[in-house]
């Protein structure tokens, strides 16, 4: 039996800039149900696994690497994925050109992590906005009551259920995160709930010591997932596209316009370094 995970190919079919730092990018992935032949289940159509946090590994063209992303809605073959856009990265680099759309790129079967208690009577998340896409997507698809901590650079009020009470908070700079702060100085609410949360990984690991040893919660209460690891493994380089992104905008000029300016102060960048 094979281990290896199902593929599936896919193709881009849309993509909008939602913000500075967020691409939405629409995939359909009913192209080639032949792709990943003697793989277990090659041929079956990709379907959700209804767990609300599910990821699926992406693949762009001219890269074995895959990198994780949220399956922010599945209708039919149409897959939307929210990519954040940040300083230098593979899937960034590329989910950054509008000609992206066209492209075949490869994802593997979606799992989940979120697992409701019996018993839980309200909902807490927090997260950075590569958690946003799941925190909307479980927002949307329960009833309890649900507060939001996110921690977001890019103004995105219509993006969360308007029926879960939110808190925006302010990354304390560029692809920084305080996240373990916050949640240290949360009022909890009564009775059993569930708290799931992800972001940057060092912060992870702090709140993961912080509910363990200061909150005594049970593993079965929480979720806190690293979605990305800052700090030393970042790569040199200088052009973050939100400034430019915004200035642009607030110029008048067209998307191309603005991707144009952005490609000039890249090229200037690398030919610094
Ligand atoms: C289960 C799961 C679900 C996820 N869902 C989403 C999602 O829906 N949307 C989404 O955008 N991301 C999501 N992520 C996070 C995403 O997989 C990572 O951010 C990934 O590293 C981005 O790939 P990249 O190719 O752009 O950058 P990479 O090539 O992986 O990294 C390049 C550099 O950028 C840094 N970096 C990576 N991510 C960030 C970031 N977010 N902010 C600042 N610096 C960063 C790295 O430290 C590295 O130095 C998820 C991760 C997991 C594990």
């Amino acid at each position: 039996m094979s281990t290896r995970a199902q593929q599936y190919a896919a193709e881009v079919v849309g993509r909008e800039r939602l913000s500075a730092h967020l691409v939405r990018l629409v995939l359909d992935v009913g192209v080639d149900p032949d792709l990943g032949a003697g793989v277990e289940g090659a041929g079956a159509p990709f379907g959700s696994t209804g767990v609300p946090d599910e990821w699926v590994g992406l693949i762009v063209p001219g890269q074995f690497q895959s990198r994780y992303y949220t399956v922010r809605a599945l209708e039919g073959t149409r897959l939307t994925l929210d990519v954040v856009v940040h300083a230098v990265g593979l899937v960034t680099e590329w989910a950054m050109r509008p000609d992206c759309v066209g492209d075949r790129v490869t994802i593997t079967e979606p799992k989940g992590s979120f697992s409701l208690p019996p018993g839980a009577r309200w909902l807490m998340l927090v997260g950075d906005l590569t958690a946003l896409p799941a925190m909307a997507r479980i927002a949307e698809t329960t009833d309890l009551p649900t507060r939001i901590w996110a921690e977001v650079p890019d103004d995105l009020p219509a993006y969360l259920p308007s029926r879960a009470e939110v808190t925006w908070i302010d990354p304390p700079g560029e692809g920084a995160s305080d996240l373990a702060r916050v949640v240290e100085g949360i009022d909890w609410p009564e009775g059993e709930g569930y708290f799931w949360m992800a972001g940057e990984s060092a912060q992870m690991r702090a709140i993961r010591k912080h509910l363990m040893r200061e909150r005594r919660l049970p593993s079965t209460h929480y979720d806190v997932m690293g979605y990305w690891r800052g700090g030393a493994v970042r790569q040199p380089r200088a052009v973050d596209p939100g400034p430019i992104w915004r200035a642009g905008k607030a110029a008048g000029k067209t998307d191309d316009e603005i991707w144009a300016d952005y490609d000039r102060q890249q090229a200037e960048a690398s030919a610094q370094q």
